[in-house]
């Protein structure tokens, strides 16, 4: 019998002669429709990045109601104008570590299609004044209700733990400036600095009951870069007079694929996607310019650097091949504004991690999985130089029958962000609830 179990018996046997000290699993168990009905509150009412008003407002209710002592509105953006709806709640309980919670709060700008009944209907207006319908595609919700569970739990626990927990809510995530924004707003003065941060996302791919962990990088650095590719229009029946913008961008955009593929270790990956490309009006006019927008993504910071200046070395490059005089040559413009870093689980948190879970949830229920170049600003939380160990684990979202029908018909599931997506709620906010509960117990044992 390992300790956990030794653990476990014990607690089972002292709650059944009534001197209760319960466990993650049965805190999680009894606060679940409660938690369910936050979730599907969340769900109808979705709000979008910078916008999250009364989803904040909820969560800065509920943790008070767990006992933090709550400070919301946190959150400076670069962007004037822009509201932080941040919220931090702090759950002390003596001398110890310092251990950061996250979830996130924002919906995307998707209309739901998942035919729920708790289904949102919301239109609202983004942030150029459009209307768009708005949904919890990528779960936030579901991050919402767990998040409010560990609080819970964990006030439930304090015989258990010692230490300061801050609990964070971060608005902004899908636009990868929330976190930052709350750094800005002295997430790491204000209040005290942690030693260990944690997050989880639900997954899309994962049967429910599990979760998946990836030691190292799990998300890359994601670049957003703007290119512009000037020229000399003219008539497209005279090419000659002219230098053609159209041309000199679909050679550059196939040589800017040599950089993966000629002048990159081939196991570090690199992508470099140009998702909008526009020039010209009209079938005869070779136009004066041509603008594109790249999303660029690494894991290392020397990959990157190297990338994002052979993004610019390749355009000019081809430029003057072209005879472009100097005053003509592309502009490629870094948005720094909108750079996420690449997420780093510190590799002996994860193992610690992993031992836990593996108890808890038992050892076929811990996946570890591949890292994807996908982005989270949860990086933030573990600064530039990975000072603060960091873990941001998966947690498995969709029923085993779709998944075992999806591979029989080679239809794919739903993936986050579709407007199909939603997790099967109550086995995720229960996993979720049990596996950071109990990561968190761990690293602050008494
Ligand atoms: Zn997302
Ligand atoms: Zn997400």
């Amino acid at each position: 019998m390992n300790a956990r179990l030794c653990f476990t018996f014990v607690a089972t046997f002292v709650a059944a002669s009534g001197l209760a000290q319960e466990t993650p699993q049965q805190v999680a168990e009894a606060e679940l429709p409660s938690l369910l009905a936050i979730y599907k509150q969340c769900h109808t009412h979705p709000e979008l990045s910078t916008q999250e008003k009364e989803t904040s407002a909820l969560v800065a209710k509920e943790l008070q109601a767990a006992g933090c002592e709550v400070t919301d509105h946190v959150g400076k953006y670069d962007k004037p104008g822009e509201q932080g709806y941040g919220v931090v709640g702090v759950m002390k309980n003596g001398d110890g570590p310092v251990v950061l919670v996250r979830t996130d709060m924002d919906a995307l700008p998707v209309q739901e299609e998942t035919g729920l009944p708790y289904a949102s209907t919301v239109v609202t207006k983004n942030e150029s004044g459009d209307e768009v319908h708005v949904m919890h595609a990528c779960g936030h919700d579901v991050h919402i209700a767990s998040f409010i569970g560990v609080a819970r739990a964990l006030a439930k626990l304090k015989n258990e733990w010692h230490g300061t927990i801050i609990f964070v809510g971060q608005p902004a995530e899908e636009l990868g400036t929330g976190e930052r924004a709350l750094l800005k707003d002295g997430l790491y003065t204000r209040w005290p600095k942690p030693n260990y941060a944690l997050g989880f996302h639900d997954n899309a791919q994962m049967p429910i009951n599990t979760i998946g962990v990836t030691e190292g990088y799990t998300y890359a650095n994601v670049d957003s870069v703007d290119v512009t590719v000037h020229g000399v229009g003219g008539h497209g029946a005279y090419p000659h007079k002219t230098k053609d913008p159209i041309v000199l961008s679909a050679e550059i955009i196939n040589m800017w694929q040599t950089i993966a593929s000629r002048e990159n270790d081939p196991l570090d990956p690199i992508v470099v996607t140009v998702g909008s490309i526009h020039g010209g009006t009209k079938h005869n006019i070779i136009p004066d310019e041509v603008k594109m927008q790249l999303t660029v993504r690494t894991y290392k910071s020397d990959v990157r650097e190297h990338v994002l200046a052979a993004i610019e070395r390749i355009a000019k490059g081809c430029a003057q091949a072209a005879g472009l005089p100097q005053d003509k040559m592309p502009e490629v413009h870094v948005l720094q504004d909108e750079f996420t870093p690449a997420t780093y689980n510190n590799p002996e948190l994860t193992k610690r991690l992993v031992g836990v879970w593996k108890k808890t949830l038992g050892d076929k229920n811990v996946e570890m999985v591949e890292p994807t170049m996908g982005g989270e600003d949860f990086s933030e939380y573990s600064l530039p130089d990975h000072s603060i160990p960091a873990v941001d684990f998966h947690v498995g979202a969709v029923a085993p029958e779709k998944i075992a029908e999806s591979k029989k018909t080679g239809q794919p599931l739903p993936s986050l962000h579709s407007s199909k997506f939603a997790p099967v709620p109550e086995p995720t906010i229960r996993t979720a609830v049990v596996a950071m509960t109990s990561a968190v117990l761990d690293l602050m044992s008494k």
